[in-house]
Order: C-alpha cells, then structure tokens, then sequence
C-alpha cells in the first residue's frame, strides 16, 4: 500500500510533464509553421500586379505600333499591332481568371479591363483613322497626278467626260481614266485647276477633322493611361501594405512563439528541477533505508549468530551432565533396590532418556542449521544395525502392546559403506515417533535393496497402524518445531525437530524421503538412501558385552575432574568392573596422588581450577610416573591436547561405557607415545613443512610468514636464554623453552625439539648450571643449524 501511495504521485507528475511537454511543443510548432507559411506567401510574386503591369506595358506598345504605323504606313507595325492586340486579349482571360480565384480584387480587376479595352478602341479608332486618311492621300494624290497630266496635254486631245461621281465615291476608287478626244481644254484646265483647289481645301479640312479626332482619342488615351497607371499605383500600394501587414503579423507571431518558447523553456526547467529534487530525495531515502536494511540485517544476522551459538553450546554443554545422569541411572538401574527405589530410578532413566534425546535433537539442530555436520562413514553389517535399531525400540513396542515387526528380506549379510551412525538416527526417530503415535496394532520397518552399478539403494519402508496425518499437514511435518495439535503430543512431548532433522540427514546422505498417510489408519514413511558396498574385514569391532578390561584387572586408576558427575559416572563404572580408583578435583591434587602412587590409567580433565589438566599431565610425566593419561575432553579442548604429548590419548564427553571400554583397551595396550615419538623422530634436524604446508592448505605466503616468524620467534628466544644464563634465572629459560618447543615441533625437527625438551625438563627440575649451558649451547647451536637451513630455502623458494 505504501509503495502505490510513493509511486501515484510520481505516475501524476510524470503524466503532467508528458502533456505539458506535448501541449507547448504543440503550440510552438503551429507558431512556426505560421511564420513560415507567411514567409511563404510573402515571398510569392503578386500575380494580379504583374499581369496588370503587363497589360499596362502590351497597351503601350500597341500606342507605338499605331505611332509608328502612322507615321511609316508600315504593314509591319500594323502586323505587330495585331499580334500585340491578340496576346492582349489572353492576359485579359488570364486576369479574368485570377479575379475569379482572388474576388477580392474585382473592382480593381474590372477597372483594368475595361480601361485595357478602351484604350484599345482608342487606338483602334486612330488607326483606322490613319488608315483611311492614307487612302484618302493616295486617292488624291493619283487624283492630282492625273489632273496635273491632263493639264499638261494640248488641246488637241478631248477628254470624255467621266461619270459624275460623289466625293468619297471618287476618293476610294479610281477614277477611270478619260477617253482622250481632241478638245479644246483651256476652260476644263481652269475648272480643274478650281477643282483641286477645293479638293486640297477639303482635304486640308478633312485633315483639320482628323487631326482634331485624333486629339480627342490621345486625350482620351491618356486619361486612359492615368487611370490606368493610377490603378497600378493603388495595386502596388495594395501590395506594399498586405506586405507590411503580413510582416507586422509574422512580428507578432515571432514574438508570441518567443514567448512561448520562453514559457516552455522554463516549464521543462522547473519540471526538470522537481523530478531532479525528487530523484535525490528518493536516492537519500533509499541510501538511508538501505543503511537501516544493512544495519537490520548485521543485527539480525549477529541475533542469529548469537542463538546458534547459545542453542550450540547450551545444547553441547547440557550434554556432558545429561549423559552423566542418564549413564548413572542406567547403572544404578542395573543394581538391586528395593521396589520404590526401583520405581523412582526408572521414572529418572525415562525422564533423562527424554532429556538426552531433546539435548541431542538441539545440538543436531543447532550443527544442521550451521551446516557443521561432518558425516562419518564405515563399514558395518546392515543387520547388525538392524538389530541395534530392534534392541531399541523393542522395549517401548513391547511395553505399549504393539508389534514390533522387522522384514530384513534376507540381507542380513550385506556390508555397507556409509554413515551408520546417521541412519540408525534416522530409522530411530522414524520408528519412535511411528510408536508414539499408534496404540493398537502394529510398526513395520521393511528393509529391501536395489542395486545401480556400483551404488546400492537402501529402501526402507516404517508404517505404522497410528493415528495417521491429515493430507494438509503432510508437508508441513517436515519444518522445523512443528508438531500436529493431537493429545499424544501433548502427552508425550517432542520438540517438533525430529522430522526435520530427518529429511535434513537423508537429504546430507544424498537420499529422499516420503510420506503416505491416512487418518485413523496410519502412516508409511518411504526412505531412500544411497550406500556404497562395504567391505567385510574393514567391519568395525563390537563390543556386545562390557566386561572389566582385562589390562586394568587389579589395577588402580585415577579419575581427575572438577564435576562431580563425570566423577560419579567413572567411579560407577569402574566399580562395576571392580578396578579399584583414587579421585582428584584438581591439578594439583591429581601430581600429589600421583607422587605417592601408582596408576595404571590417569583420566585427566583439562579445564580445572587450581591447576588445568595438561599442567598436571606434564607435572606427573616430568616426575617420571609412567601412567599412560587419557585427556577427557570437551570439542574446545582439542587443539590444546594435540598440542602437547602429555596424553596417550583423549576420551570426548559425553562418551559411553563402549567408547571408555574401548580407549582403555586400546591405550593400556600401547606404547607410551613418547617413547614411540623419540624412537620415530630421533635426530632429525632438518626441517620438515609438510605439516605446516597441509596446515596453510599449500598457501606459500603462509608457510614464509611461519618460516619468517620462527627465525624471529628462535632468535629472540635463544637471545633471552643467554641472558637468563647469565642471572641463573633458570625458571625463564623453562618457560622459554616450553614456549619454543610447540614452534620447532611444527618444523618437525625431532632432535632439535627433544634438546628443547631436555632443557625445559633440566631448567624445571632446577639441575646444575654447567649441565644447563651446556644444554643451552648445544640448543643454540642446532638452532642456528636449522636457522641457517631455513634462510636458505626462504632464498630459494620465496625470491
Ligand atoms: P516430535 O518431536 O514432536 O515428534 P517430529 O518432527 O518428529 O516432532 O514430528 C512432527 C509431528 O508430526 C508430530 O508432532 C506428529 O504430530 C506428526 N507425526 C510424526 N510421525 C507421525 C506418525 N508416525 N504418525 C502420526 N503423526 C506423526
């Protein structure tokens, strides 16, 4: 919910943005196409003007051709005028046609026309004008010719008389010529001489006419001309302003796109600025979530750590007193008491038993989710596990009256390679829950195997007759702390981890596990686990009955540990055997009774007061007792034991009465382990890495911080020990020798290490001085042996 109400305003802003983006980008867009279309139809010529200007221009020359003409009786110019006239008349259709596209001219358009057409007939008029005057010069021109030959000729000759005629009559045709007669002419030559007279009279006349039309027609053109060029005039002026117009429209139209330019410009900038503001706002928000997440997460992942380690070691801790108190009752149980004694003993046998299988799920529990758990694998004889498992569960089985039954499928022989440890856990569990939840009828635990090349499949079947699994829970079972609400589980407790450590265990075993069930009728677990084949002489040896070890038979041991029920466990059991035992708290108590005594077997814990256990390991071996020890040891202790050969061998807690059995076989039968080291190692002085290459997992950095750190480490003590020779302090030299003996073992120079040894003993003991120099010389000489060998492979192998 929180995550749409951050994400609804981001979406809005978001669609803002997009449309205010589109919506200016819109209105400039059009601005700019406005501008530029008016640039557009600015830069168009004005058609109307040009073709007006045109005509005006064809009208002029149709003036000249008619001038000219006049003036030459040139066809020529005649010709031109026509043609003139002709491509007039097309501009007038054109014009025509651009007046009906552009209405708005048409007053303008149809002043222009007919002043065109009028100065055309104008024009035409002179020309005819010209036209029949040239005639009528021609005309009279012959006429006076023939008139001056005919008053050339004498007397003798008599025209007959021509038709009578009208003026224009004879103006335009020919006269025909007069048939010559012989007359006498004196009175025709003065009639005719009077006759043409009148006749250039008329003509003189006529020409007063024509020239007078004439000017009535230029005043007329020109009038024309003027009104025509007025009209041009106006269609500039019409032109210049729609120009000015459209250029001061474009100005506004430029100023307003600036201005929204402007606008848009900084709307995108503010849009930008908020988006920015809320993009770092968000980056801090989700820096700062991210510290809390990772700070949450260290928290909760050191919570975590906390908790394993607290079900770790509170699991591993309770184990040591739970298994002392189920081993006691267990012992005591096995002894005679009365009835009510016997009856309260197996009340805490029950209980402790209950409490070992819960501190032993938790610590299962505990390694499984650290993911520590190492699995062991071994030879071993299926049916000896399978009796194991019986020897188990029969007991239960046979005190709720349920069969107990084991189809083995004849495999009693087959030896397996694998853990046996975790199956048997595995089956125990599977089984015990398969008891606890059924009260009548029987559990069946089905061996059978399949075999795939090399790998054998171990198929076992548990089904029980119980109360069954409701489908839903059937997956669930298999969580951790997950326990069905029935009344046996309130009864019988659990811890809801056993089903889970099930799967986990046959999941670590490479197998798989299933499960059918049905309520009220009961339930079948399927297991299916993948084994090698084993090998029959490598069979783990078993001991069925724990009798007194036969190296320990009149002998005595003696028990060293602060708490009192590791005690009580050993004492019971060694007074089972009857071997007799002395008991120490501490360190110290443990090298007094051994001063005075003689043990076959020391059992040694390490974590004591007063004095810990390997202090008094040593103490006792350096007095020169021969007891073999055996360190009882907790996990945390081992390095410390490895490290010192104080102790023939080591007894993890909690152990049971097979494991003490065991060790005490093993150990009283062997040699001292340093008797067995000097005899293997004696005198060797060159340095052996191996062990500390294994250590550092081939690291070579690691193996020449060791070499480096030896070199220091000897020099410095070597250094020390001449100077504590000198004051006699002989207990620094032991403690400098204790502490330079674990670094030259891990050199695994034996002779250097037992001189180490000898001088640690001979500084301790308080010997005589000359013998510790000569100790200490002879220890700084084969140190600076080794040293010397060191250096050179440093040389060698770490240029
Ligand atoms: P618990 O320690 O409580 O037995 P488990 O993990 O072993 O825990 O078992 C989880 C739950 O599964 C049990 O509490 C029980 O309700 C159910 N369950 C396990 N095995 C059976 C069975 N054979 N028959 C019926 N219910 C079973």
């Amino acid at each position: 919910m929180k995550r749409i109400k951050i994400e609804i305003p981001v979406i809005l802003l978001t669609i803002v943005i997009i449309s205010l983006l589109g919506l200016s980008g819109n209105f400039v867009y059009k601005s700019l196409s406005e501008i530029v279309n008016s640039m557009l139809s600015e830069s168009k010529p004005d058609n109307t003007l040009i073709l007006v200007k045109d005509i005006a221009i064809d009208l002029n020359e149709t003036e000249n051709m008619v001038r000219l003409y006049s003036l030459s009786n040139d066809n020529d110019y005649l010709e031109n005028y026509r043609s003139v006239n002709e491509s007039l008349e097309a501009k007038f259709e054109e014009l025509q046609s651009i007046y009906n596209i552009d209405s708005s001219r048409q007053l303008l358009v149809d002043s222009v026309l007919l002043l065109a057409q009028q100065k055309i007939v104008v024009w035409e008029k002179t020309l005819n004008l010209h036209l029949s005057r040239g005639n009528e010069h021609e005309a009279f021109n012959q006429y006076t010719e023939t008139l001056d030959t005919v008053l050339n000729v004498q007397d003798t000759v008599h025209f007959e008389e021509a038709e009578k005629r009208g003026f224009f009559k004879r103006l335009l045709k020919k006269p025909q010529p007069p048939t010559p007669v012989i007359v006498d002419r004196t009175v025709e030559k003065q009639r005719l001489q009077q006759e043409i007279e009148a006749l250039e009279k008329e003509l003189a006349q006529r020409n007063q006419q024509m020239s007078s039309a004439e000017a009535v027609y230029m005043r007329k053109n020109l009038e024309i001309s003027e009104n025509l060029s007025e009209i041009i005039t106006a269609l500039e002026r019409q032109e210049e302003e729609s120009f000015l117009q459209q250029s001061q429209e474009a100005e506004l139209l430029a100023n307003e796109t600036y201005e929204r330019l402007s606008y848009f410009a900084l709307s995108v900038f503010l849009l930008l600025f908020l988006v920015l503001i809320l993009f770092f706002r968000d980056l801090r928000k989700s820096r700062s979530y991210q510290k809390v997440l990772k700070k949450a997460k260290t928290h909760a992942e050191n919570l975590a750590r906390t908790k394993e380690l607290f079900v770790a070691t509170v699991s591993h801790e309770m184990r040591t007193p739970v298994n002392a108190i189920y081993g006691l009752s267990e012992q005591l149980l096995q002894k005679q008491h009365d009835e009510k004694t016997q009856e309260d003993l197996r009340v805490i046998f029950d209980s402790t038993k209950h409490l070992t299988e819960l501190v032993n799920d938790t610590f299962d529990f505990s390694r499984l989710e650290k993911q520590n758990i190492q699995l062991m694998p071994v030879h071993f004889l299926l049916d000896d596990l399978l009796h194991k498992i019986i020897l188990y569960n029969k007991p239960v089985a046979e005190a709720k009256n349920i069969r107990f039954i084991v189809e083995r499928n004849k495999l009693e022989k087959l030896v397996l390679f694998g853990d046996e440890g975790r199956l048997k856990q595995i089956l125990n569990n599977l089984i015990t829950n398969a008891l606890k939840f059924t009260d009548e009828g029987e559990v069946k635990l089905t061996v059978a195997v399949k075999e795939q090349k090399k790998q054998i499949y171990l198929e076992f079947e548990i089904s029980d007759t119980g109360i069954g699994i409701p489908t839903e829970s059937q997956e669930k079972i298999f969580n951790d702390f997950v326990q069905l609400d029935t009344g046996i589980n309130k009864k019988a407790g659990g811890t809801g981890l056993g089903l889970y450590i099930v799967k986990k265990l046959v999941n670590l075993l490479g197998g798989k596990i299933t499960i059918e069930s049905e309520e009220n009728k009961g339930t079948c677990f399927f297991v299916s686990v993948p084994l090698e084949k084993g090998d029959s002489t490598k069979l783990q040896q078993t001991f069925k009955s724990y009798d007194t070890p036969a190296a320990l038979k009149g002998k005595t041991v003696l028990i060293v540990d602060d708490a009192a029920f590791n005690r009580y466990l050993l004492k019971s059991i060694f007074t089972k055997w009857k071997v007799d035992f002395d008991e120490a708290e501490n360190g110290q108590e443990a090298v007094d009774l051994a001063a005075q005594n003689n043990y076959a077997l020391i059992f040694m814990d390490i974590r004591m007061p007063v004095m810990n256990g390997i202090e008094a390991a040593s103490k006792i071996k350096a007095s020169g007792h021969k007891s073999r020890i055996i360190a009882l040891s907790a996990n945390s202790d081992a390095n410390s034991i490895n490290d010192n050969d104080v102790f023939n061998d080591s007894l993890k807690k909690p152990f049971d009465e097979a494991a003490l059995y065991n060790i005490i076989c093993t150990t009283v039968e062997e040699k001292p382990v340093n008797e067995k080291a000097n005899q293997e190692k004696s005198l060797s002085y060159q340095p052996d890495l191996s062990e500390l290459k294994r250590m550092g997992n081939g690291d070579p950095e690691f193996l020449k911080e060791m070499i480096d750190l030896f070199l220091k480490t000897s020099e410095a003590s070597m250094q020390s020990m001449d100077e504590n020779l000198e004051s006699k302090n002989y207990e620094a030299i032991a403690e400098l020798a204790h502490k330079l003996a674990s670094p030259v073992k891990y050199m695994n120079v034996t002779g250097v290490y037992n001189t180490v040894k000898e001088l640690e003993e001979l500084t301790k003991e308080g010997g005589n001085s000359t013998t510790i120099g000569q100790k200490t010389e002879q220890l700084r000489n084969e140190i600076s042996v080794l040293n010397k060998e060191l250096e050179a492979l440093l040389k060698e192998k770490f240029k």
